[in-house]
């Protein structure tokens, strides 16, 4: 369902609308959550290799999975009021799609630093941020936004905000006309929340780092990986057809085909090394905290972004001219554009910039 309207999804713009419904009707939207609760119980080694099979057909589709577990792992791992764990029941009843909003105008892409703050007003809270990019905003039922705990607080004293589609008002401030994962559907917002406190999450910075963050990179990653798949069948496709011309001799391209696999090798061990590092230690709070882990995730996120880019170029040069056709069935096109994303989206640098200020202190 995914791969047959990947195109048609990049080339329009638009929200991956069958691939998404696909996923509710197999549950696949509250798999994470334990079978005791009503989900299907699976592992971040699970959701990863579905995140990967989703990257390889359609990228946006395979965004959303992973944006979307991100937020419900970290309600469903870390929410304890009455109204949290009963947004987990409805997540697996009713497949509900959750979105997040982190960047904010005027300070980047920092997910760990907020101007906007929660108003409290006895049970109940306010909430305004001007977003740059919400990704699928007007296609959730909720979105979990980050804000400073109050007015008088420092911009990485956060919390994390579950904002609810009935107490939501969404301006669209910009379009969402870019380079890939166009089926997102990301432009900017000013957001209005209301609702009780119950839905307010505590100390993100505690959050972020034992949850969201981790389960997050290791599912985008997952993507990035699948993405890679993609082209690398069309690579080896490409270095078939070009054997088959000529059968008493390698085609140079094997070479570069074999280059590529070693490297891909890398990125499979990679990702599969995250998600189970992740779950042998999901519940020990110190060593999620710690320096090695967060150097870990951090490393994971920029090495996958390097790598599926670098991947993509490669498959793109031995695939040749056909790859770089729009109507060919070795069309690399989408999958390019797509892979650009992964060393802006949280940039590369700033990840590199938190770890250099980590190691100067670092022992190994
Ligand atoms: C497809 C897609 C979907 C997205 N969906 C969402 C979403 O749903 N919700 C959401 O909140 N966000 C989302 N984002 C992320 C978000 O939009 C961007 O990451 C964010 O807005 C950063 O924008 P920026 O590039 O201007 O910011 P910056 O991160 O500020 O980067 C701009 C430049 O400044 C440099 N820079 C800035 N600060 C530092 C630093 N401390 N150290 C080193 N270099 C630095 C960077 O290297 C870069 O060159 C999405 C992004 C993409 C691509």
């Amino acid at each position: 369902m995914a791969r047959a309207h990947a195109d048609e999804v990049d080339a329009d713009s638009r929200f991956p609308l069958e691939a998404i419904n696909a996923l509710k009707a197999n549950g696949l939207l509250s798999c994470s959550v334990a079978e005791t609760a009503g989900g299907l119980g699976i592992s971040l080694s699970e959701l990863s290799r579905i995140a990967r099979k989703l990257g390889s057909c359609c990228s946006s589709t395979g965004a959303i999975f992973a944006m979307h577990h991100g937020q419900l792992m970290s309600i469903d791992r870390r929410g304890t009021s009455e109204r949290l764990r009963s947004l987990v029941d409805e997540c697996v009843a009713h497949q509900l799609l959750l979105a997040s909003s982190t960047s904010e105008v005027g300070l980047g892409g920092d997910p760990l630093a907020s101007t906007c703050a929660v108003h409290r007003d006895g049970d109940h809270f306010t909430l305004t941020k001007n977003a740059p990019v919400i990704s699928y905003a007007q296609y959730a039922d909720a979105i979990l936004v980050t804000a400073r705990r109050d007015e008088d607080a420092a911009q990485h004293d956060q919390v994390l905000v579950v904002c609810r589609k009935n107490a939501l008002e969404l301006e669209q401030t910009s379009e969402w006309d870019v380079l890939g994962l166009r089926g997102t559907c990301s432009p900017g917002f000013m957001l209005n929340a209301r609702g009780p406190v119950e839905d307010i999450l505590d100390d993100y910075g505690i959050l972020s780092s034992t949850t969201t963050l981790p389960v997050t990179h290791i599912l985008f990653a997952s993507v990035w990986l699948g993405i890679a798949d993609g082209a690398i069948a069309k690579a080896a496709l490409a270095v078939r057809r070009a054997a088959r011309k000529s059968p008493s001799q390698t085609p140079p391209s094997a070479l570069r085909l074999a280059e590529l696999l070693a490297q891909h090798q890398q990125f499979v061990s990679l990702v599969a090394h995250c998600a189970s590092e992740y779950e042998r230690c999901a519940d020990d709070h110190e060593h999620l905290t710690s320096t090695s882990f967060v150097l870990m995730m951090n490393n994971l996120k920029v090495s996958a972004a390097t790598l599926v880019t670098d991947l993509l170029i490669k498959s793109l040069n031995i695939c040749g001219i056909a790859g770089y056709r729009n109507n060919d069935e070795l069309s690399l096109g989408r999958m390019v554009r797509d892979a650009l994303s992964a060393s802006i989206m949280v940039n590369n640098d700033r990840l590199l910039g938190n770890n250099a200020q980590m190691v100067r202190a670092f022992r190994g």
